[in-house]
C-alpha cells in the first residue's frame, strides 16, 4: 500500500510512534487522540486479546472489530476514563459515530473506502476533486471523516452511489474502527494526518447519499434469480440491492432467498453478506426482529450457523 510520506513532522512522529510501539500501547495513544480532538470513543475487541470480548452471544471470528460495550450510550470524551479503559487490556478504540457533534451541530459521516482511492475515484467520475479530510488508514483503504448537516439524518446507505463505490459509508447508529487500532492482519490503523480535522462534506456527495438507488428490470432479475439462471444477483452487494429493491409484498421472500444464496456463499468460503442484507432488508422496511429471524432460518436451512 503506498502512502503519503509527506505528512507534518508531527504526523510523521505519530505514526513512528505508533508503529514502533507494542500493540497495548498504540490504542491508548489513539483514543486518546480521539477524545482530546472531541470524537467519543469505545473499547472494542482487539486481536490480541485472548478471546472476543465483544458483547455479542455468539462470535462470527472476525476479530477486532465487535463492541465491548453498548457504544451508543458507553462512549466517553473523558480522557481519565480513556486511560482506565485502555491501559487495563488489549481493546482497540472505536469511534460512536452518531455522538460526535461537529460545527453547528454537524453530524459525523465516515466514507469508508475499500481500497486506496475509491472515493477518489467516485469523485472523479463525477468530474469532481475529494477534499483532503480527517483521514484514517485501515487494512484495505481508509476512513474519511467529514461532517454533515444534522437535518439530513444520514444513515449507512450509500443513496445512488450503491453500486458505484466500492466501500461503504456510517453515519447515525453506527461506529468505525479507530486510529490506533489493530487490525486482524495485523495492519494498525492509522492517522494521515493528525492535524487534518474533518471537513463539511461536499455537496455532490450528500445529495448522492440522499437520492434512491436506481435498479433496473426488476421483474426480470426476481424471476432469473428464483430460477437460479445466469444473471442472478450474487456477492454481498448484489444481494443486497436484489433485498431493497422489494416491494412490501415480496420483501421477506426475497430476503429469504437472497439469505440462502448468502449462506452458501458464505459456507464455500465467499464473503458473508449477512450484515449486508440485515442493512438492507431494514432499509426495505422489514424490522431488525423480522429480518434477523429470516436469516437467521435462511442460513439454518443452509446448514451454516448465523
Ligand atoms: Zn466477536
Amino acid at each position: 500500500m503506498t502512502r503519503n510520506t509527506n505528512a507534518p513532522t508531527e504526523a510523521g512522529a505519530l505514526r513512528g510512534r505508533l508503529e514502533t510501539t507494542t500493540a497495548s500501547v498504540a490504542p491508548l495513544d489513539g483514543a486518546l487522540w480521539l477524545v482530546r480532538h472531541g470524537f467519543p470513543v469505545f473499547p472494542c475487541d482487539h486481536p490480541e486479546a485472548p478471546r472476543c470480548v465483544g458483547l455479542h452471544k455468539t462470535c462470527d471470528g472476525s476479530r477486532g472489530k465487535h463492541p465491548a460495550v453498548a457504544f451508543t450510550r458507553a462512549w466517553t470524551l473523558d480522557e481519565r476514563k480513556v486511560h482506565e479503559t485502555f491501559a487495563r487490556g488489549l481493546r482497540n478504540p472505536a469511534v460512536a459515530v452518531g455522538a460526535c457533534s461537529g460545527p453547528d451541530e454537524a453530524r459525523l459521516l465516515v466514507v469508508d473506502s475499500d481500497r486506496q482511492g475509491a472515493i477518489e475515484d467516485v469523485a472523479a467520475a463525477r468530474g469532481e476533486t475529494w477534499p483532503a479530510t480527517m483521514r484514517v488508514w485501515t487494512a484495505k483503504g481508509h476512513h474519511d471523516y467529514l461532517w454533515a448537516p444534522a437535518a439530513l439524518r444520514l444513515g449507512n446507505g450509500l443513496g445512488s452511489l450503491q453500486g458505484q463505490f466500492d466501500g461503504d459509508v456510517r453515519a447515525g447508529n453506527a461506529y468505525v474502527i479507530g486510529p490506533g487500532a489493530l487490525h486482524a492482519t495485523g495492519v494498525l490503523y492509522e492517522l494521515e494526518d493528525p492535524e487534518r480535522p474533518p471537513l463539511f462534506a461536499p455537496a455532490w456527495l450528500l445529495d448522492a447519499l440522499v437520492t434512491k438507488p436506481q435498479y433496473t428490470a426488476r421483474r426480470t432479475q426476481w424471476r432469473d434469480a428464483s430460477r437460479s439462471t445466469p444473471g442472478q444477483p450474487r456477492g454481498a452487494r448484489g444481494l443486497a440491492a436484489f433485498v431493497l429493491d422489494s416491494r412490501p409484498g415480496d420483501r421477506n421472500n426475497r430476503l429469504f432467498w437472497a439469505a440462502c444464496r448468502a449462506a452458501e456463499d458464505a459456507r464455500d468460503g465467499g464473503e458473508d453478506a449477512q450484515d449486508a442484507l440485515m442493512e438492507a432488508a431494514v432499509r426495505a422496511g422489514l424490522s431488525a426482529q423480522e429480518a434477523a429471524t429470516t436469516i437467521r432460518s435462511a442460513y439454518k436451512r443452509t446448514g451454516v450457523t448465523a
